[in-house]
């Protein structure tokens, strides 16, 4: 192990023990999400395109929809629009949504000719390149889906956490999510990604806000540049 990998171990270890002190057990604060009810990759990418813009309560109250309907994934292809529609109604923009599930699950099959995302498992390298190129599914989405569908070595970053790690100082201050989502991937180590995703998702909703951090209670105060700079 490097010099570099020893530093980024210790001190996302201290991160995540900081975190867990003050938010919880991550697989407690996961039940939240569409993504923890999922059974299969494939569910956890169409899970996760239920998130987007929205909600984890408005997301998870359409993926329970979807799966009352669906049996299997592919059954959402066989759905009446109307009826699609009204399940995935609570997570909003339903008719752009309804094309984007369609569409990922046409492709897939396109691919690999059945409705699974078996074969990328394994394969960091594929199953980037697949996922990236799936109509209407961007960098985050195919994060989540390698992070916590295909157990691969990533680290999903939205906005929230994006600007965690800006005001955190772990990236540059005006870097974007697809940056620091690189970035983070490569610094992070792999035992933490799936960990400290949920935990800096609950601590952007709790404490890092975007117009109002509560920096005085933050967990992260003290190492945090901006946190410093404004207690
Ligand atoms: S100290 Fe403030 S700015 Fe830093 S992570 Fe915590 S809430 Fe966010």
């Amino acid at each position: 192990m490097t010099t570099n990998q020893n530093r980024n171990g210790a001190k996302f270890g201290g991160i995540y023990r900081s975190l867990i002190a003050v938010l919880g057990e991550p697989v407690e604060l996961h039940r939240t999400s569409p993504l923890y009810w999922c059974d299969n990759a494939l569910e956890v990418l169409l899970a996760t395109i239920l998130t987007q813009a929205t909600s984890d309560k408005n997301a998870l109250q359409s993926w329970r929809n979807l799966k009352q309907l669906c049996k299997e994934p592919s059954d959402i292809l066989s759905l009446d629009e109307k009826v699609l529609l009204e399940a995935i109604k609570p997570a909003g923009i339903m008719t752009r949504r309804a094309k984007t599930l369609v569409g990922v699950l046409r492709t897939i099959h396109d691919r690999f000719g059945e409705y699974t995302l078996n074969q990328l498992a394994g394969d960091p390298g594929l199953a980037r390149e697949i996922l990236n190129n799936l109509p209407g599914v961007g960098p985050k989405t195919a994060a989540c889906t390698m992070l916590f569908g295909l157990g691969l070595p990533c680290f999903p970053v939205d906005t929230h956490i994006n600007r965690i790690a800006c005001r955190m100082g772990w990236v540059a201050s005006k870097s974007t999510p697809a940056n620091t989502q690189l970035l983070l991937t490569e610094t992070i180590p792999p035992e933490y990604h799936a960990d400290l995703h949920i935990l800096l998702l609950n601590l952007g909703r709790r404490y890092c806000r975007p117009t109002t951090p509560d920096c005085s209670h933050c967990p992260l105060s003290g190492e945090c540049r901006f946190g410093s700079k404004s207690s």
